[in-house]
């Protein structure tokens, strides 16, 4: 690494823009701490979403809260197992993933090690910024979509402008929200349009 590159760090922004996706009830169905394969069932429309992000120059990058690793009711391995599928149903259609991050932490109900109040579990902006680092993003011009109060304050307090979705618990969600606040999509195909004619 040059000198230059080193003393720039911290103030230069990142090049990529982004868009963070929550996983559960934003990508796939819903279902109470899904971690086995043969549960998981995308939303509809979203490998197509993911595939138009791709195609107009945005990473996408996952950022998952898995308490139920905390819970000890799965381990990360197979989170990580999980995610190798979805990737792997993705490239069927020529979509991809360009990161998946998981918080396996919970403040209180949370096993050994696990029980930690982290700064990666969303609403805080922890696996936001550490992609940021990894995959040089700019975050004021990236965007963060989810079906739940957390990942609309993650995004925030990232510096993102996020999106709810109404698939999953978006909807009961939907109605914590003062109005305005942020936009209110469907689901997830409908959210990347708004994202896609705003941005390309
Ligand atoms: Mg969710
Ligand atoms: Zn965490």
């Amino acid at each position: 690494m040059t000198s230059e590159k080193f003393a720039g760090r911290g103030e230069a922004k990142g090049a990529r823009r982004a868009v963070f996706l929550d996983r559960d009830g934003t990508i796939n169905i819903e279902k109470d701490y899904l971690y086995r394969i043969e549960d998981f069932e995308f939303i509809v429309g979203v490998p197509q979403a993911i595939k138009r992000l791709n195609e107009a120059g945005f990473l996408v990058v996952v950022v998952t809260n898995q308490s139920g690793v905390a819970r000890g009711l799965f381990n990360q391995d197979q989170v990580e197992k999980l995610h190798r599928h979805i990737q792997q149903e993705l490239d069927r259609v020529g979509a991809r993933i360009d990161g998946f991050y998981l918080c396996p932490h919970h403040p209180t109900e949370g096993i050994g090690e696990f029980r930690l109040d982290c700064p990666c579990r969303k609403g805080k902006p922890g696996m936001l910024l550490q992609a940021a680092v990894e995959h040089d993003i700019d975050l004021s011009r990236s965007f963060m979509i989810g079906d739940k109060m957390a990942d609309v304050e993650a995004g925030e307090a990232a510096g993102c402008s996020s999106l709810l979705v109404l698939t999953g618990y978006g909807k009961a969600e939907s109605e914590k929200l003062e109005k305005d606040r942020v936009g209110v999509f469907a689901d997830l195909a409908q959210a990347v349009d708004s994202v896609l004619v705003e941005n390309t």
